[in-house]
């Protein structure tokens, strides 16, 4: 009996195996979503090849492209041929990428001076401003992604190291999460000087909204007195889209937005993702996946575990590991998260 059952097992495991017909029905509803300039196809594709590779082109989930231009045939027909799912593609409304009426452009243009001044990254940028508070408040509303639950973002250049043989997507919902991420680091405190205290005024005025078991020892070394800077990396989110979409987030979106500070400081979406992650959540909803390898600019996520790294064909090397270096916040997330370290840890610190 114990044999048959066995055997049976090997069976269904076999079933599992993915291929397109069998995974139809137990696929969840879920896309990848980009945003991306033209000129920035080369690195792109080189992107989803990867993705494609390492996962999709297992499980075949769809690609939402969006765009604050309209995209070029070159980059729709290069980008659909490279895809094993159905590629949409987005002209972002200009409410979603533009000034609100209440901004003081001359006040947003004076700030950008003096960032640039002070050398901070994309301190004298527009567009990046546009970006981030178009990553914080409206990707999400784009209509392209209404039919959606989750999605994966992935940005032009980034890497895949390893062999993902899940579903991702369906583990994040099968396992209750709400937000998952590879990288978590310090943010410039330049970028971001009142942030924290715009974001204590709203949790003052609205206390219903914070979760009880939440992550808040994650972004406060305090209780909340101050930020200590640490956020999720988010040019890769794997996430549930119906976060962004609740009251709590978008009440607090609204209210950062009000206050201007997307274009008279240049607050990121990754802090601001992070701060609404770590508040409105318990933190048992949020999940690091220490399993993807993953590269985006000098940063690298690359599992510390040699046998892992074989079983899943990794091609990177685990010196160049963010997680446990200096101005990573790894260890705050495993320390407040309450987990055990890898056994690896200390050698890669
Ligand atoms: P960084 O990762 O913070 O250095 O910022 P990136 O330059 O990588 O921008 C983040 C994401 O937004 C990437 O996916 C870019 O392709 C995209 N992006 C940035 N600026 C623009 C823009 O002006 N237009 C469009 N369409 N996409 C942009
Ligand atoms: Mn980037």
């Amino acid at each position: 009996a114990l044999e048959l059952r066995l055997q049976k097992e090997e069976a269904s495991k076999a079933q599992l195996t993915p291929s397109k017909d069998i995974n139809q029905d137990k696929r969840v509803k879920a896309t990848f979503v980009t945003l991306a300039r033209n000129s920035e196809l080369k690195e792109l594709i080189k992107a989803i090849r990867q993705v494609e590779d390492r996962f999709n082109h297992k499980f075949n989930y769809d690609w939402v492209f969006l765009n604050d231009v309209e995209f070029t045939q070159e980059f729709i027909d290069h980008t659909s041929a490279m895809t094993s799912g159905n590629t949409k593609y987005g002209l972002i409304p200009k409410e979603h990428w533009s000034y609100p009426d209440f901004i003081d452009l001359d006040k947003a243009a004076k700030a950008r001076q003096k960032m640039k001044e002070e050398k901070i990254i994309y301190g004298d940028s527009e567009s990046y401003r546009h970006m981030c508070r178009f990553e914080s408040g409206f990707f999400w509303q784009n209509e392209l992604l209404d039919e959606y639950d989750w999605y994966w973002r992935v940005e032009p250049g980034i890497q895949i190291y390893c062999d993902i043989d899940y579903d991702v997507f369906k583990f994040m919902e099968d396992n209750n999460k709400v937000y998952g991420f590879t990288i978590s680091i310090h943010e410039f405190l330049a970028t971001i000087p009142t942030l924290w205290e715009h974001t204590k005024k709203f949790i003052k005025e609205n206390p219903q909204y914070i979760a009880e078991d939440n992550f808040m020892d994650f972004i406060s070394n305090d209780g909340g007195e101050s930020y200590n800077l640490c956020h999720f990396w988010s040019n890769f989110e794997i996430a549930n889209l119906n976060f962004w979409r609740s009251e709590a987030y978008r009440k607090y979106f609204e209210y950062l937005d009000s206050t201007g500070g997307f274009f008279y400081e240049r607050w990121g979406d990754a802090p601001v993702h992070s701060i609404a992650v770590s508040l409105f959540l318990p933190k048992e909803k949020i999940h690091y996946f220490h399993d993807v390898g993953y590269n985006h600019g000098v940063y690298h996520q690359c599992p510390l575990n040699t046998q892992f790294r074989y079983d899943h064909k990794c091609l990177c090397n685990p010196d160049n590991d963010f997680t446990f270096r200096g101005y990573s916040c790894g260890k705050q997330y495993y320390n407040v998260m309450g987990l055990e370290k890898p056994i690896e840890w200390s050698k890669y610190q």
